[in-house]
């Protein structure tokens, strides 16, 4: 039986830090306790360093699953950062077959067109059925860059749709024709809105963070989603962030034109680390990126905690000299001297990937 042993860390099971060492048999953890001495096939010292549930990316785009503008192949963008579940965030194509031949575990939002308007269902429908389970959603874009969009008119039927067939609804908004609050209105508690620090028109801020506040009290899920360069306003963050407004997800919008706009090195540890250099605190980091995802998708318990039993997803982290200086598309900087970087991933009981 090949199995794993971690030793030394200081581990983050989805809720809490404990220092214990962990031990993986075949696909599954059979023992997170203090010195544990077993045998193992292979043991990790992590003396130093965070072991993390695997990390779950609720915003990414993937090669046969989004469109072939933005979709890139998905382990590969994941796996050297931690993450051992991604969500693709607007399917357009495949099935629910697809998500389980990656490495990486997957759900996906499916999407849908709106045309005078009016939100246009036929092919929503239809991806639904062919995901299965894995669909977990409808996505929306609500931007300008949609011309047909005017008000909140396709919203409010894409919301009855989804709603109506257990569903939830995940809404993409950047120079939106219409506020927020206004969309956060619409939506319904486990919904999900994402690029909350968008620069553009409606932020955040207006009113007093009047959106923020309606949501919380609606349990809508308020997601990152940095996107890159695009969809997250450095002075927007930093003042929300400053002001105690956290997101409930941190999530990379990965795509294949993002991936490549930081060296290379953009993913959802760059993700973290940002947040970390305008002040969020490592715990609501941490929290964002396993167990808060994981229950905005139905997943807790599964996805993002490590639990005697559960299967051995697990991201070794490094908060270590991965400094970076970063530049957003308003020209808003960023710099850090140190960030996370992953260091080792183990997907079901495998290692995925060793720095
Ligand atoms: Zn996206």
């Amino acid at each position: 039986m090949a199995s794993i042993l971690i030793k030394n860390g200081r581990v983050w099971d989805g809720e809490r830090f404990s220092c214990v060492d962990i031990l993986t048999v075949e696909e599954n953890i059979s023992s997170i306790a203090p010195h544990i001495s077993e045998k193992a096939d292979f043991t990790y010292d992590a003396s130093g360093m965070l072991v993390s549930a695997g990390l779950v990316d609720i915003h990414t785009h993937m090669r046969q699953v989004s469109s072939d503008e933005y979709g890139i192949p998905i382990d590969a963008v994941c796996l050297p950062f931690g993450v051992t579940a991604a969500v693709e965030a607007s399917a357009e194509k495949g099935d629910g077959r697809l998500l389980s031949a990656f490495a990486v575990k997957g759900a996906a939002f499916v999407a849908c067109r709106i045309e005078h308007d009016t939100a246009v269902l036929d092919m929503t429908e239809r991806l639904l059925h062919a995901y299965g389970d894995a669909g977990v959603g409808v996505k929306v874009f609500f931007d300008r860059a949609c011309k047909e969009l005017k008000s909140t008119k396709p919203l409010r039927e894409i919301c009855a749709f989804a709603h109506a067939r257990g569903k939830k609804v995940l809404v993409h908004c950047n120079h939106s024709p219409t506020t927020m609050e206004e969309i956060v209105d619409t939506l319904q508690g486990g919904d999900i809105v994402t690029h909350i620090y968008h620069g553009g028109e409606h932020t955040i801020a207006d009113h007093g963070y009047a959106a923020y506040d309606l949501a919380k009290q609606k349990g809508i899920v308020l997601d990152a989603g940095m996107a890159g360069h695009v969809h997250t306003d450095f002075s927007v963050l930093r003042s929300a962030i400053k002001a105690g407004y956290l997101p409930d997800t941190i999530s990379t919008d990965i795509t294949r034109c993002s991936a490549f706009y930081r060296g290379g090195r953009y993913g959802l540890t760059m993700c973290m680390s940002i947040m970390r250099a305008v002040g969020m605190g490592e715990e609501d980091i941490l929290r964002a990126v396993t167990s808060n995802p994981a229950r905005a998708l139905g997943m807790a318990g599964k996805w993002g905690c490590l639990r005697v039993g559960g299967t051995a997803d697990i991201a070794v982290l490094d908060y270590t000299q991965e400094g970076f200086d970063l530049t957003d598309a308003a020209g808003h900087h960023i710099t850090s001297k140190k960030g996370y970087r992953c260091a080792l991933t183990i997907a079901d009981g495998q290692i995925v990937y060793k720095h």
